[in-house]
């Protein structure tokens, strides 16, 4: 047995007789560590009020190799983020995000750039109006799954290769994961058409930058559509457990 000491987010919850919680962590170490937190839901527990959702929490616990849920020993608070509870919307989006790192995140081993992401993330949205959180989910879902090597093909045809960008606006193939020019579009099925505004903005969800995301108005066009398009094309390409809709 020994004692760990790691960073860590709380990615779910569930009561264990009267007093007692199992919580599912995202380790910064291990990765996903489910640990039992005793007595947790007494008035008087030293874990109360600390270890909540969407919080960033240096933990401690025991671990045995041969047990599924480790024993935690102790938690501290390194960040909250209040502008998230603080909104309905938010921490809607936060719960949805959250939701999905849990169906994408693999079992037993670390992410550590993944793990990184998280308190970025948190920030952001902190600062993203209400109106526009929906948005922010869907960013961080790509640049989720873009951390296990999941990325869209924007710049290239996925077909024949050649370079799409400047030139007529493309369509976009979720199972081929990327752009169809028009010449290979004529053969395939399942394209959708993308107008230039919407490529535009399916390049901003994609970029490494969230600030050019974040400058473009409520209204961009196009912007439910892409939404959607990204949506269905890290369901498709991740490899999702159930949970994440
Ligand atoms: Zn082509």
């Amino acid at each position: 047995m020994s004692l760990v000491r790691t960073e860590a987010f709380v990615l779910k919850a569930i009561r264990f007789g009267d007093t007692s919680v199992i919580y599912r962590l995202f380790t910064r170490d291990y990765g996903v560590v489910p640990v039992m937190a005793r007595g947790v839901r007494r008035p008087k527990s030293r874990f109360g009020g600390i270890i909540e959702p969407f919080r960033r929490l240096q933990v401690t616990y025991y671990s045995r190799d041969n047990r599924d849920i480790q024993t935690l020993s102790g938690v501290e608070l390194v960040t909250a983020y209040p502008a998230i509870v603080e909104s309905l919307e938010r921490m809607d989006a936060a719960g949805r995000w959250f939701r999905f790192l849990r169906a994408v995140l693999p079992d037993h081993a670390p992410a550590v750039a993944m793990f990184d992401l998280v308190p970025v993330a948190l920030e952001r949205l902190c600062r993203t109006p209400a109106t526009r959180a929906s948005r922010w989910e869907t960013f961080h879902r790509l640049a989720a799954v873009a951390q296990l090597g999941v990325t869209p093909e924007l710049a290239a045809c996925v077909a024949c290769g050649r370079p799409v960008a400047g030139s007529q606006a493309p369509s976009f193939s979720v199972v081929d994961g990327g752009v169809v020019c028009p010449q290979c579009r004529r053969d395939r099925t399942g394209c959708r058409s993308l107008s230039s505004a919407e490529y535009a903005l399916l390049n901003l969800y994609h970029h490494p930058d969230y600030g050019l995301l974040e400058q473009l108005d409520d209204t961009a066009n196009g912007d439910a559509k892409v939404r959607e398009l990204v949506r269905e094309f890290v369901r498709y390409h991740a490899d999702l457990r159930s949970g994440a809709a």
